[in-house]
This record gives C-alpha cells, sequence and structure tokens, in this order.
C-alpha cells in the first residue's frame, strides 16, 4: 500500500511518524512538502521576541529518516481527489490512500496597505524580520490587529500584546507607547472563560486596550491610520498584523472544497472522496486552526490507514481535544484545554501561569522534536 501525504507540518509529520512506528517498511509513505523544514508556531514568537534564533528553530526534513517514509521536497501542482493523484514539480505520484495537511496560505497582499505600512508576523519571514522591526521601534501607537476570519491559533494576538509590553519595559518605551489588540472574538479564547478573564485581567494590569468583535480591513500608509469593517480608525507607529487565511491555491482548485475549505467528517476526517482524508488548518471541521488539533486529528486518520492495512475495524475517532499553551508574559506560561465535541458547546480547562508551565511547554516541543526528527531540541 502507497500512501501520499501532502504538507509536512503538524499533521504531515505526526501522521507520517505514527504510520512509520507501527507499519515501517510494510507500507510506502510518500511524505511532499515545498519547505526544506518546519517551524512551530510558537518559535515564530520566540524569535520574534528575541529570545532565540531563526536557525535555532529550523527543523529540517533532512533529518526525516523513518523506515518506510520517503520525503520529497517539491510544490504540488495539482490534486486529483478522483484519481488520487498529485502533479509536482518532482513529477507525479499517486497513492491508495491520500491525505491533504497542506494547512493554510497566508495573504499579507490581500489586505490593502499591510504590506507598506505595517508587519505581518505570522509567516516565518514575516516572524523572522519583526525581531528588528520591534528593535528598531522607539515607542508610540502599537496596534495588534486580525484582518480576516479563520486564523491560527487564536490566543496568538492576544500573545504578542502581552510579549510587546514586555518588550517595550524592558526597553523603556512602555511610558511613552500604547497597545491596542483588535480582534474578532467577543472574549479572548471564547471556549474559555477562565483563560478569557486572566487574559482580559492581565490587559487591564498592563494597560493594554482590548477591541473584541472588530477586524481590520485596510491600513492608509499616507495618514497611518488602520481601517476597521465599521469604518472607524486607529492610529499606529506600529502595526503588528495577522493576514488573511486561505486554503491553498491547489487544494481550491482540487475540487475538494466547500467554501473555501474542505469538509471532513468530524469523527473520521475522511473526505467526499474514497481513501481521501484531510486534516489540520486546510479542513473546515470546527475545532480552531492549531497545531495540536491538526495533530490529534492526523493520529485517528494514522489509525483508520493502520486498519485498512492489517484489514480489521479502526475503532479510534476523533474527539475534538487540544491543549495549548499560552505566554502570559514576565516568563510565564499558562495553559488551556478546549475540548469540542460535535454539537456541544466546548469545554475549556484553565492553569494559570507558572514557572512549571513553561518546561511543560519545551517539553512539548521537544518531544515531537525527537518522534518526528528523532533528535533533541529545545525551546529556551
Ligand atoms: C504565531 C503563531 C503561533 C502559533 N502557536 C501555536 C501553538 O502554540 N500551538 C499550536 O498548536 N499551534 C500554534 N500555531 C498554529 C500552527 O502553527 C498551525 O495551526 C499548524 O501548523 C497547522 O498544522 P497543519 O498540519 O494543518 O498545517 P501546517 O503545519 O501549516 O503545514 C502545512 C504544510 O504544507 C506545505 N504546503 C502548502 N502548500 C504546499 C504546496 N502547494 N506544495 C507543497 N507543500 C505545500 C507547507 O509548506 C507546510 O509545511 C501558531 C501559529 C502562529 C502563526
Amino acid at each position: 500500500m502507497r500512501v501520499l501525504v501532502l504538507g509536512a507540518g503538524f499533521g504531515g509529520l505526526e501522521l507520517s511518524t505514527r504510520l512509520s512506528e507501527q507499519l515501517g517498511d510494510d507500507v510506502e509513505v510518500v511524505l511532499i512538502d515545498r519547505a526544506d523544514g518546519f517551524v512551530f508556531g510558537f518559535s515564530k514568537l520566540d524569535v520574534m521576541f528575541g529570545r532565540t534564533t531563526g536557525e535555532a528553530v529550523q527543523h529540517s526534513y533532512r533529518d526525516l529518516l523513518k523506515p518506510g517514509v520517503t520525503f520529497v521536497q517539491s510544490t504540488i501542482r495539482s490534486i486529483d481527489p478522483e484519481a488520487r493523484r498529485v502533479e509536482t514539480d518532482a513529477g507525479s505520484f499517486d497513492g491508495d490512500v491520500l491525505v491533504v495537511a497542506l494547512g493554510a496560505d497566508l495573504h499579507p497582499d490581500a489586505t490593502p496597505g499591510l504590506l507598506e505600512a505595517g508587519h505581518e508576523f505570522y509567516t516565518v519571514p514575516g516572524a523572522f524580520s519583526g525581531r528588528e522591526v520591534l528593535e528598531r521601534f522607539d515607542g508610540g501607537q502599537v496596534v495588534v490587529g486580525v484582518t480576516s476570519t479563520p486564523f491560527k491559533c487564536p490566543p496568538a494576538p492576544s500573545e504578542t500584546a502581552l510579549l510587546v509590553h514586555d518588550l517595550l519595559t524592558r526597553r523603556g518605551l512602555r511610558d511613552r507607547s500604547q497597545i491596542s489588540l483588535v480582534m474578532p472574538l467577543g472574549r479572548p479564547i471564547p471556549p474559555s472563560p477562565e483563560a478569557s478573564a486572566a487574559l482580559l485581567e492581565a490587559f487591564a494590569e498592563r494597560g493594554i486596550d482590548w477591541h473584541p468583535e472588530r477586524i481590520v480591513r485596510s491600513l492608509d500608509p499616507g495618514r497611518r491610520v488602520a481601517v476597521l469593517a465599521d469604518g472607524d480608525e486607529m492610529p499606529f507607529d506600529l502595526f503588528l498584523g495577522v493576514p488573511v487565511h486561505r486554503a491553498p491555491q491547489v487544494v481550491q482548485d482540487s475540487g475538494l472544497c466547500v467554501d473555501g475549505w474542505i469538509p471532513v467528517d468530524e469523527l473520521t476526517l475522511e473526505t467526499a472522496y474514497a481513501d481521501v482524508y484531510a486534516v489540520g488548518d486546510v479542513t473546515s471541521i470546527g475545532t480552531p486552526k492549531a497545531g495540536v488539533y491538526a495533530e490529534r486529528q492526523a493520529a485517528v486518520v494514522a489509525e483508520r490507514i493502520i486498519a485498512r492495512h492489517r484489514e480489521t475495524t479502526a475503532s479510534s475517532t476523533y474527539d475534538g481535544q487540544g491543549t495549548c499553551y499560552l505566554e502570559f508574559g514576565n516568563d510565564r506560561v499558562a495553559r488551556v484545554e478546549v475540548t469540542f465535541r460535535n454539537g456541544q458547546a466546548p469545554v475549556g480547562e484553565f492553569q494559570a501561569p507558572s514557572d512549571r508551565l513553561v518546561e511543560d511547554k519545551a517539553d512539548f516541543g521537544s518531544s515531537r522534536v525527537r518522534r518526528w526528527f528523532g533528535r533533541e531540541w529545545s525551546n529556551y
């Protein structure tokens, strides 16, 4: 059996690792990604806020040596879900099973003025160059703003506002700066009232202005104002933006999408096509666009593929659970666990910021790198 895994991000890496761990050379896994390495989302903030270097957070796919898995670095140009075949710059590949884990593409150019007058911090180059932007900043009005929904890692803009506060305080610029956070959500983390309350308290303590249920539509480079969807304007000296997210064009062209994203069975991650699955940010499954959800979805798909290979019945189904670590400033980390169950209101459990959770977050990263890349790594 050959399994084609499109995308070596959180979902694709977890899936390939599980297949290799359990089936080894019995199954041929072809893992395709255009990038030469993986970067955790949280590492983007670590680099932007000067805790580490861009080089230290790159996990090269060269280190991905797993029985049964062949990594192909190439851009996927077309996907035929009916035939389970893809065309890439390195030729065409087909599989008995196809798993789409291509994530969400980011489009800073879709927000007028963002590239000219603001700075997006969600792509790898955007986050890495954000470090110099912050180093050069001399104080003034900082706006952290979201430009569309859905967006990855809903807590990340709140974390960014708190980390900007710390950085400006350290540099002696906080007294002559204002920090505003513009979010389309009613609360910082809607499924967890406790986490939201703790974040709102942290914003209030630090004098960070919170603007809920609002979204930035454009920036006016001449007047240096952010224009919100309701027409209000916010002046800025530094705009840190979350850009527009879309399913990659190759996915949109494949016929797999409905309303921009791939619909999947909420329990099995199957698409409308036989033996074609999709996991993670590229889907419209209803859990947040975050690595921990992609990873858990991949585990379910792995089990189904393993059962198919062994000609048994797969018992596990997706449970909608995910645990996120939140940078709370002052070098502390909090933890929120949120479960989205079919048709029921999400349930969230919150652990307050602590030093212990800083270590838990580091373990979260290093355990993934050990399993996925077979080497030791620490994010601090
Ligand atoms: C600032 C920030 C902080 C974050 N913090 C966290 C966090 O603390 N915890 C958490 O769980 N999540 C976090 N996230 C979100 C997380 O990074 C994503 O949700 C997660 O990576 C999604 O996994 P995925 O497998 O669906 O897609 P991805 O990990 O995005 O992987 C998709 C892969 O597909 C490849 N690809 C796309 N198109 C093509 C093509 N045409 N040809 C070949 N390859 C292609 C890409 O190169 C990429 O490697 C954060 C994100 C950001 C931006």
